[in-house]
């Protein structure tokens, strides 16, 4: 081993989020060793972990048992919005757009860098339409093929459930290929008042 070995398990931390290889990691390690400034890292790093957690009803990230979101009577608790990622409600909420309810599905489908369904909280939301009785469920994931994937796999889902809730994709005016957190607040409200209703082919009912 060239390295002493705490800075060596320190490099091993940095190249185990994603995109970042052993050179980069190696960077960011000398740099946190030298800059006191990036030395809050450790502290920050242990500080969200503690502090934070998944809403329990939406999966969003949250400090209490259930999101603000969750938790406010006046939005529309039949309307969910499936995304990706908390920056997407971010993004949605941002822009002002939507009043229903959010849930998180915490990625797409991408076998290039190893996410699969059962990393993804599609069966928490399916437990969640089943228990809440949901009216719509309006599929949010990015316009990319890894966001049509896990658009289709959610539909799947719902349908092998016995559950029947309107399935919507925002549509309209999204470029393909781009993704939900960059989009001005005009694209997002034309991509939802746009939404085009889902249905299972043929083929998907086969399979299913
Ligand atoms: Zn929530």
């Amino acid at each position: 081993m060239a390295y002493p070995e705490p800075l060596e398990r320190l490099i091993e931390a940095f190249e185990r989020f994603p995109g970042v290889g052993r050179r980069t990691a190696e960077r960011l390690a000398f740099h946190a060793l030298r800059e006191p400034k990036a030395r809050e890292l450790g502290p920050a790093l242990e500080r969200a972990v503690r502090d934070t957690r998944l809403c329990r009803s939406c999966c969003n990230v949250t400090r209490v048992e259930t999101c603000e979101i969750c938790a406010d009577a006046e939005r529309d608790a039949l309307t969910l919005c499936v995304v990706e990622h908390p920056r997407d409600v971010e993004a949605i909420e941002r822009a002002r757009v939507f009043a229903g309810r959010y849930h998180v599905l915490m990625g797409a489908l991408n076998p290039s860098d190893g996410t699969e369904s059962t990393h993804l909280f599609v069966e928490r939301l399916v437990e969640r339409v089943r228990r809440e009785g949901t009216r719509e469920v309006i599929l949010a994931t990015d316009p990319d093929a890894e966001g049509e994937a896990t658009a289709r796999l959610v539909l799947e889902a719902l349908h092998s459930a016995g559950l029947a809730p309107r399935v919507t994709r925002m549509a309209r005016g999204l470029p393909a290929g781009s993704a939900i957190e960059y989009l001005h607040k005009g694209v997002l409200e034309d991509a939802l008042e746009g939404r085009v209703e889902l249905l299972l082919s043929r083929n998907d009912q086969r399979r299913g």
